[in-house]
């Protein structure tokens, strides 16, 4: 079986970006995607540079997909099952195919635990639920914002949006705040609502119905439920992760085993598209320098 330079698993802006600096390095590498970005889930992004007028995840991963695609990646629509060491490369296998690589970077991302509601994906396409209170809070400035979730979640994303706005509204969902709590959440524009309430949505905002019946509507609500954040392809290949989720790399993006990096939202604690671009130009970069170098014998068509 064919070896080539390095496997790509995940297309979201990380592994795409990737591929396309490898590309541009000459050398063959494929993408290898499940289809299922975090990004395809935003509405539109006012803080992804050059974009001053926003733009939309899909249209950016269209952007991105087209860039790599110009630029001779190959994109193959598949989940990869397993990563496996095989002499000094790898060989990541999906189903019954399989694709061998002096090199592999993992660009998997991470999955949103959203409500257990059936109009989520709807709540997030309007804006009426936010997942990513660093990239849009801006965009909610000055409106009521609901933040949702386990007690010390809401504590501790509360301070951050409450530069954004004074009409707050804490939806802890397991245990109610008390006195132990401390300021700013008991300023009077601050509202704290009992747990054991309903989260629902009227198509175009989320209200809260409190256990008594009290119904409180939000312009916006951040749900801080976290992220499931295992790794599976990490540990078949050999890097265990220190904590669930936290993909250990070097300066360099490169996990305990040489030759397999990994980047974007599936290592770094700040889940941005530029900091997975970033990690992406830094993996792709490195690993070029890694491998054999490729004297280039003769004129070939780009
Ligand atoms: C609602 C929302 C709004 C956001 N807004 C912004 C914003 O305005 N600005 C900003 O900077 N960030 C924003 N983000 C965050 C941003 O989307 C992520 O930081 C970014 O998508 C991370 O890129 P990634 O390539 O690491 O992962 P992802 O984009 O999640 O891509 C991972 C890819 O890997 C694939 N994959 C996973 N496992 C496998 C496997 N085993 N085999 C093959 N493929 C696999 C997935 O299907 C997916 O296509 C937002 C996120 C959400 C949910």
């Amino acid at each position: 079986m064919e070896i080539i330079d390095v496997v790509v698993v995940g297309g979201g802006p990380a592994g795409l970006t990737a591929a396309t600096y490898l590309r541009r390095f000459h050398r063959r590498c494929v993408v290898l995607d499940g289809g299922d970005s975090r990004a395809r889930r935003i509405p539109q992004s006012h803080n992804c540079p050059g974009f001053p007028d926003g733009v939309s995840g899909p249209d950016l991963l269209r952007r991105m997909r087209t860039q790599a695609l110009d630029a001779g990646v190959r994109i193959e629509p598949v989940m990869v099952d397993a990563l496996l060491r095989e002499g000094d490369g790898f060989r990541a296998v999906a189903g019954e195919r399989s694709w061998r690589a002096r090199a592999v970077v993992l660009a998997t991302g991470v999955r949103d635990v959203l409500p257990e509601v059936d109009w989520a994906e709807d709540a997030i396409a309007c804006g009426a639920i936010r997942l990513c209170a660093i990239c849009d809070a801006f965009e909610a400035t000055d409106l009521r914002i609901g933040v949702y979730g386990p007690r010390a979640a809401v504590a501790s994303h509360a301070r951050f949006l409450r530069g954004y706005t004074q009409r707050l509204v804490l939806m802890p969902i397991d245990r109610p705040f008390d006195d132990e709590f401390p300021a700013p959440y008991k300023e009077s524009t601050v509202r704290v609502l009992a747990p054991g309430g309903e989260l629902d949505f009227d198509g175009a905002r989320c209200r809260y119905r409190t256990p008594d019946g009290a119904e409180t509507v939000l312009d916006t609500v951040y749900p801080f439920l976290g992220t499931q954040e295992a790794h599976p392809l990490v540990v078949s290949a050999g890097a265990w992760p220190d904590l669930p989720g936290e993909t250990v790399v070097d300066a360099n993006q490169m996990t305990r085993v040489a030759g397999l990096y990994a980047i974007g939202d599936m290592v770094s604690g700040l889940n941005q598209i530029s900091v997975a671009v970033g990690q992406a130009a830094i993996a792709a970069t490195h690993l070029h320098h890694q491998l054999p170098s490729a004297p280039r014998m003769r004129a070939e068509r780009v």
